[in-house]
This record gives structure tokens, sequence and C-alpha cells, in this order.
């Protein structure tokens, strides 16, 4: 048996002809950049979000660049960041200008807390808090965040790229956000099959500064309101897109089943399994246990051994990196991020994964000397 860390190529009976039948359609129309597809996602993207507005763009970083720009997030601004995130957080935050300070997250939860939360706001006086929700969970302390910030006057924006049908007390994480950003990288829980993204906001007028800067900032054909760039999503990702938001439900029914068996059957004491809150619902995107990190590379080498696939996101925190030299605005650090970057595995977790491999993950885990 051989169980890879990820296949994202078990579609659905009739899922690969669909999309076919749709690209075929799109060049038969010359609909090569913009056309109807682009709306229909945007709307079906917007329902499935309960989000009050919803844009497409090219990727999940641009998603966070477009969203802090229209958030009114200028050049030399601070934003507060988690050190444990995907790198591509950092990255928006330098691209637009600003100035990202770094926060550590708790060891518990892998999480930003709102008490470090608002240390980095009395500390570096940040224009904006950019909250990431890691794993397909939501940040534990998301409301206290969010309600932190309103009363600080700080802008929040949360990336969401590992988020989409998260659940926050029964509602939708992206929909109860007032800015949040995706992610539709093909390996993500709703993936494209290039890149893509997602950007959201409550606000009407916010949003439609984003649309603008999304298309070369433009208020009309050859008229340029803002300097923006070129970030429109491709007509064929969002058909794609259409058809995979109908198999939605079905996907994350199954990673999030996968995730479950891991949680209550793997009972090896070298693993501490980690879950979302229990006010939140995840979608299943990943699959997290802690190990006392000199037990790690071991575990690992069995891991290879029987043919398991095997994850460690993230595997350094944001401040540790080379590329952080040099634009980093300060942070605070107790080591959780690094303690965490040397301690988290994920396990096998992808949309229908049969139960003969989970069986082979479980007990080869179980059985591990
Ligand atoms: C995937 C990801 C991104 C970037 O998305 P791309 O579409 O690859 O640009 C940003 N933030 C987080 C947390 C991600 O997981």
């Amino acid at each position: 048996m051989k169980v890879p860390f990820i296949d994202i190529l078990r579609y659905e009976a009739g899922f690969y002809d669909a999309v076919v039948a749709k690209a075929a359609e799109l060049i038969r129309n010359g609909h090569f950049a913009g056309g109807p597809a682009i709306g229909q996602f945007e709307q079906a993207i917007k329902d499935r979000t309960q989000s009050a507005h919803a844009l497409g763009c090219a990727n999940g970083t641009d998603a966070i660049q477009l969203a802090l720009r229209a958030a009114g997030v200028n050049k030399d601004d601070k934003v507060l960041i988690p050190d444990m995130t995907f790198w591509a957080t950092f990255e928006a935050v330098v691209n637009v200008g600003a100035v990202p300070c770094t926060l550590d997250v708790s060891r518990e939860t892998l999480h930003l807390t709102a008490d470090t939360v608002k240390r980095g706001i009395e500390t570096f006086r940040p224009k904006a808090v950019l909250l990431v929700h890691l794993y397909g969970w939501a940040c534990p302390e998301t409301v206290a965040i969010r309600k932190l910030c309103t009363e600080s006057g700080v802008t929040l924006v949360e990336d969401c790229a590992q988020a989409i049908d998260t659940l926050i007390d029964g509602q939708s994480l992206i929909g109860t956000a007032t800015v949040a950003t995706t992610s539709f990288y093909p390996a993500k829980v709703l993936g494209a099959s290039g890149d893509a993204g997602g950007v959201f906001f409550r606000d009407a007028k916010v949003a439609e500064a984003c649309r603008t800067l999304i298309n070369h900032g433009r208020i009309s054909h050859y008229e340029h309101g803002l300097v923006g760039w070129n970030s429109r999503l491709g007509a064929y990702e969002a058909s794609f897109m259409l058809e995979a938001l109908k198999h939605l439900d079905a996907r994350v029914d199954s990673r999030r089943g996968v995730c479950a068996q891991y949680r209550e059957r793997i009972t090896h004491p070298a693993l501490t399994f980690i879950g979302p809150a229990a006010n939140v619902r995840e979608n299943g995107y990943l699959s997290v246990a802690v190990m006392q990190p000199s037990t790690r590379p071991p575990f690992i080498e069995f891991l290879k051994s029987k043919n398991i696939g095997y994850g460690s996101v993230y595997p350094g925190a944001m401040s540790d990196q080379p590329g952080a030299t040099g634009y980093i605005g300060g942070k605070i650090s107790d080591g959780n991020a690094t303690w965490i970057a040397n301690s988290v595995i994920n396990l096998p977790c992808f949309a229908y994964m049969i139960q003969d491999e989970v069986d082979y993950v479980v007990e080869a885990v179980n059985a591990y000397k």
C-alpha cells in the first residue's frame, strides 16, 4: 500500500467531461478574458460564503494585496501578521509597500491570541492586522480579535486561503469577516486547475475600489482612477470552479471524515492531535498533530518506510526566513512559532481518500515503535 499526502485527481464521475465541455464552449465563444463565467462564479461564491460582496482575482497572494490596498493600507504602514503562516502573507504586506511585524502564536491553538494582538497594537501602532486562519479551522479567538480591532480603530483583514466553507458559531467565517481573502490554488479545498483567488467585503464602496484595482485601476475602458494591476480571474478557471462548487459539500465531508478518524483512532502517545475550537466547523484542509521536535525526524523516516506521505506545514517561522531581513518591522516572539515549525506533522488528507487508505495510516502509526 502507498498513500500519498495529497491526490487532487480523484474527481467525481462526470466532473472531467463537464469541465472539458465548458472549456470547449469558452473557446467557441472567444471568452478568453472576461465573459459570463466570471460573474456567475462571483455570484456562486458570494452565495456559498454568505458574503455581501465577492470578487474573483488571479491568486490568493494578490487577494491579500488587493484587500490591503482597498482597505486603505498605504506605504510604510505597519501590518501585524502571525509568525506562523504561509510566506505569501508576509510577501503581500511587503508588496503593497507596508511593513510586516510578526506576532507569536499559541502553542496550544497554533493561532494568534487576542492578548498578543492587543500587545502588538500597543507596541507597533499598526494600520492593520492580518489574521490568518490555518489548517481549515478558524483562529479560536476570532470573535475577540474582531472586536479588539474595531475598538482600536485598526483595519482587520482575514486570510482565509485555507478556510473556504469553515464555519464559526454556525456561520460562514468568510461571510462574517469585514474583509477576507482566499486562494483557489489547486491543492486548496476549493481548487481551480491553475491559479485563482477571491476577495470578500462587507462594504460596497471598498469592494468597488477593489474591483477597480483588479482591472488596471479602470473607471472606464481607457480612464484609470487608481494604479492597480492586472489581477483578473480567468474565464476558464471560473468555469472550472463553477463545476467544482457543485461537489464541494461531498469533498468537504470526505476530508472532515479523514481528520476526525485520525483524531479518534490514532492513540500513539508520540502524537498529540489538535483540532478546531468547539465553536468552529473545519473544512478538513489538513490533519494536524504535534510531536516533541526531537521525535519528529525518526517518525518521518518511519512514514517514508511505510510509503505514507506527510507534510510539515509550515517548517519555518516567518521571522526566521532569510527573505524577512530588511523588511520585518519588529516582532513579538516567545519562540512558539519556531517550536510549532519543528513539531507539526500532517498525515495524508484529501477528498475521496478511501477507507483502506485511512485504515492503513491509522494502523501503521498506532504500531510505530
Ligand atoms: C495558499 C495560501 C496563500 C497564497 O495563495 P496563492 O493562491 O498560492 O497565492 C496565502 N495564505 C495562505 C495562508 C495560504 O495557505
